[in-house]
């Protein structure tokens, strides 16, 4: 088991951790800082700081199989750090500020357009989700006009557990059919966002509303009879 430590501060840039061992061309640590690829946001990427002091990139951070491991993926397959070397983990910390505040934004758009969500995914600097809406009359102006609303509260982003019956006892919570939230731990990760939303996520946000800064909706496209796909743009 890897223990996650951007789980309980998404704002750790560096930490330091041991090998455990190589996997599947990556290298498996037993604590990080470092997201891996999931739940439409990519894995990070930044550096390792070996024994010796020499540098190497990190290019991906994905699960391994099981799911309770993390490879860390370098860049260059030499000179990997060995099983049992205490090594140094940097993250590139503008790549994922970047992907923190258009995961928040997203938490937004699904309560500027409060229906089911059936896919989505953050890219550099933008995002997008995928909603089934019965009707189009969509606006663009008018939905970033709404986004930046909340954005504006200056909201606090905070995270906090409940059992897997409490989220049973509230199916209302679940907005992301494409998206389960993991079941079986016993408790699930929700994320509130003071005063306008509360839904399981184990992704990384920012610390409030407002370090999103300026958002703005750059399209919506229809694929399909209910379905209108939402992207939204960092400025
Ligand atoms: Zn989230």
């Amino acid at each position: 088991m890897t223990e996650l430590l951007f789980r309980n501060d998404a704002y750790l840039t560096s930490c330091t951790a041991q090998v455990l061992e190589h996997l599947d061309n990556g290298v498996v640590l037993d604590r990080t800082v470092f997201y891996p690829q999931g739940g439409g946001q990519p894995g990070d990427a930044g550096f390792a700081e070996g024994p010796g002091g020499a540098r190497n990139a990190i290019a991906n951070t994905v699960y391994a199989p099981d799911r309770t491991r993390i490879l860390h993926l370098f860049a260059s397959s030499e000179a990997l750090p060995a099983p049992g070397d205490q090594i140094r983990l940097e993250l590139d910390w503008e790549r994922r500020l970047a992907f923190m505040r258009i995961h928040t934004a997203l938490h937004l758009l699904s309560v500027v357009l409060p229906f089911p969500v059936t896919g989505g995914s953050i890219g550099q600097g933008e995002g997008r989700l995928d909603f089934d809406i019965p009707e189009g009359g969509l606006d663009r102006e008018e939905l970033t006009r709404r986004l930046m609303e909340l954005v504006e509260r200056d909201a606090p982003v905070r995270e906090r557990w409940i059992t897997d019956e409490e989220l049973d006892a509230n199916p209302g919570l679940v907005k992301t059919m494409a998206v389960k939230p993991p079941r079986g731990a016993g408790r699930v990760r929700l994320v509130e966002i003071e005063g306008i939303d509360l839904q399981p996520c184990g992704g990384t946000h920012v610390r409030s509303t407002g370090e999103i800064g300026v958002v703005t909706v750059t399209d919506i496209e229809k694929k399909g009879r209910q379905n209108r796909r939402v992207r939204i743009k960092l400025v």
